[in-house]
């Protein structure tokens, strides 16, 4: 039998998952099945027993995702230090009768950024927009990056300061409000990663952080120009781009250290990507 292996969600219906390793595992002529769960919300310890039951079936690794990247981490026998500054899982290996939590979001965002879209953050001034999981993940692979400044900025000022004092890094990391931003000035990329473009909104970001140069990023994908994305391009910065090349990068490092193999992930992106306009 093939190896098994799923993406963990509720809802599941949208998700890419199956069709992104179900390409990689052609490309790189792997032999793997690649299902989509949706777990169960409740009762509470329903959804570690659904893990469970596929790994008594043979199951070698999931993807996890919204809303069981907590109780993933949680139910882990051995985490990642990523993972743990997160607080959650977005990756699930199974070896030896043990359960291995990772956190690929991060490093997922990173590639695209730098890699795909050819802007490396060494030296730069990186705004990053949010304080929830996407950005708990995210916080060890930006820094691992080396801005010459990580603003983070959050509507909850108390949140974000909590999780910026979770990382000792000195004067490159800042962690503040909105408000604050004003006196700022312009940052070479902002990158939203709130759940505001989900529902159409607009976090309350100032159209001055945005130049001629720099380059905004947002995290939700297929949705084309969200208003984050639409301020960017009214206040002129050289590029726009969404998550579709993280969502592809992030299921490569997952395939990656299930397998041992690197697939390839332009194709991929290219197939996945929805024009922003
Ligand atoms: P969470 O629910 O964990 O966090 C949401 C964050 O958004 C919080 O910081 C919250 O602020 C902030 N927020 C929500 N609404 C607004 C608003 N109107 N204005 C300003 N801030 C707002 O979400 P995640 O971190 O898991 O996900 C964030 C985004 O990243 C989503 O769009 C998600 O789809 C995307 N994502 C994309 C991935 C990809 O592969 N491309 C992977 C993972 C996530 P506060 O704390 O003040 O409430």
């Amino acid at each position: 039998m093939s190896d098994q292996y799923a993406v963990i969600g509720n809802p599941i219906g949208h998700t890419k998952s199956p069709l992104i390793h179900r390409l990689f595992a052609e490309e790189s002529q792997q032999d793997m099945s690649y299902t989509a769960i949706e777990g169960p919300l409740e009762p509470h310890d329903a959804f570690a027993e659904t893990v469970r039951s596929f790994i008594a079936g043979g199951g070698k690794g999931m993807n996890v995702t919204a809303p069981f990247k907590l109780k993933a981490f949680a139910m882990a026998d051995e985490r990642s230090e990523r993972a743990a500054l997160a607080g959650a899982a977005n990756a699930l290996s199974f070896r030896n009768g043990r359960i291995i939590a990772e956190n690929f979001d991060g490093v997922g965002l990173v590639r695209d950024i730098e890699v795909n879209l050819k802007l490396p953050m060494a030296g730069k001034r990186v705004l990053l927009l949010g304080a929830g999981g996407a950005v708990r993940g995210a916080l060890l692979p930006f820094i691992a990056a080396r801005p010459a400044e990580l603003v983070v900025a959050n509507r909850d000022v108390a949140k974000v300061k909590a999780l910026a004092a979770q990382v000792a890094t000195g004067d490159s990391l800042v962690a503040c409000g909105y408000g604050d931003l004003e006196a700022m000035g312009r940052f070479d990329l902002v990158i939203n990663a709130t759940s505001a473009s989900l529902t159409g909104e607009l976090p309350p970001v100032p159209p001055g952080v945005f130049g001629p140069t720099g380059a905004a990023y947002e995290l939700a994908y297929g949705k084309r120009l969200t208003p984050f994305l639409r301020l960017a391009r009214n206040a002129g910065v050289l590029g726009i781009a969404d998550g579709v090349g993280m969502l592809v990068e992030q299921a490569a490092e997952a395939f990656s250290w299930w397998r041992g193999v690197r697939p390839q992930t332009q194709a991929v992106i290219d197939r996945l990507t929805v024009p922003l306009d």
